[in-house]
């Protein structure tokens, strides 16, 4: 079931028993998949982003991560409000482009593709800007795989009373978040990202109180996520329509293998550890990578080309043949490949991946 391993920041390797989970069908109506399924990932979610839980809840939205960042955005930001936006890759962006399509008062500020967003620099924008209602960023920018500075970011935007929303999809369950620490308002995520289950549906943790509030204002009615969480509250883990039932019984088996590997804080370890052994041994071969260490995440990592004759292509046949699929890079900048740390890959894995590069032999 496994030709290759995904070296990819999602959909990524799976492992088998993800897999297996979805060997059996449920009726979106019974119990046993609304209470017994749905929402113990609702409870185990909100325990996982919150060291205060019953402050918070949690929302599942069919569709891929950005249908839930659409959600989000058009359902927590009134006409009247005002979204500023820290942009530092194409993650970031999206939240403008979303934000344009509902015509929403907004203002991206845009950072360098290879440098963290500044908390620095969005305090003193909200300070001469009071008419920010709302702050939204990217915890890990996969375009690049560089890690914002949440905790300070966070203390800027709640110290002026603004609202916060996360894009934390590509770090939830592989970086440690408190959510009620940091006092974030809205975190976004995916199944297939840290929590390592398979594509099919994302998810929204909220502070329930504004939550609450967020009643008509969404602008589509699929992504109304107040309705949706109204709905999943009441009916106890109903989705409002047809929800990806497989997808959500193998989620639920991911976080009993998080809960398994230790939680947050040993996952975070394995990926730091794939990530120190990708590292160290691409640099050993030559290769530079994209980001200074200090502003890099343990969850995706960006190379440059080698030099200007790098074939790619043929680089990525020949390790698929291996057994490792890889990533193209993604920002204009400048030649960069990608290589993801997260998914069912442990550090044996990556010592095989550097043994295969280097055979390639690659000359500088
Ligand atoms: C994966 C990802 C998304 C969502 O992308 P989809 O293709 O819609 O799943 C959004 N933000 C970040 C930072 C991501 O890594």
């Amino acid at each position: 079931m496994r030709p290759y391993l995904l070296l990819t920041p999602g959909p990524l390797t799976t492992s088998e028993t993800v897999k297996e989970a979805m060997m059996s069908d449920w009726c979106t109506w019974d119990e046993d998949y609304n209470i017994g399924i749905v929402e113990v990932i609702r409870k185990q979610l909100v325990e996982l982003a919150s060291s205060r839980p019953e402050e918070y809840t949690a929302v599942l939205m069919q569709g891929s991560g950005t249908f839930c960042v659409e959600a989000t955005l058009g359902s927590a930001v009134r006409p009247e409000d005002c979204l500023l936006v820290a942009a530092n890759g194409a993650y970031g962006k999206r939240m403008g482009v979303i934000a344009d399509y509902y015509h929403l008062n907004c203002r991206v500020m845009q950072f360098e593709e290879t440098q963290a967003v500044c908390p620095e620099r969005i305090g003193e924008y909200l300070d001469t800007h009071p008419e920010v209602t709302h702050v939204s960023v990217v915890h890990c920018e996969t375009t690049t795989g560089v890690l914002n500075p949440l905790e300070e970011i966070a203390k800027v935007v709640k110290a002026r009373g603004k609202v916060l929303i996360v894009d934390a999809m590509s770090s939830f369950g592989g970086v440690p978040i408190d959510m009620a620490a940091l006092g974030i308002d809205f975190l976004i995520s995916s199944a297939n990202k840290c929590i390592q289950g398979v594509p099919g549906f994302g998810f929204i943790i909220a502070r329930r109180s504004l939550l609450e509030q967020c009643r008509g204002v969404a602008r589509s009615l699929s992504l109304d996520l107040y309705d949706q969480w109204s709905t999943m509250e009441k009916g106890h883990g109903k989705w409002r329509f047809t929800s990806p039932t497989h997808v959500v019984r193998a989620f639920m088996q991911a976080l009993k293998e998080l809960q398994m590997e230790g939680g947050v804080v040993a996952r975070h370890a394995r990926y730091c550890e794939n990530h120190r052994i990708l590292v160290e041994g691409m640099r050993s071969l030559g290769f530079r990578t994209l980001l200074s260490d200090d502003e890099q995440s343990p969850v995706i990592t960006s190379f440059y080309y080698p030099d200007a004759d790098f074939d790619f292509k043929a680089f990525y046949y020949a390790l698929k043949a291996k057994g490792f699929v890889i990533y193209p890079g993604k920002i204009s900048q400048a030649d960069t490949f990608r290589i993801g740390n997260i998914g069912d890959v442990f550090p044996t894995d990556f010592i095989r991946l550097i043994e295969e590069v280097r055979k390639l032999d690659i000359r500088f």
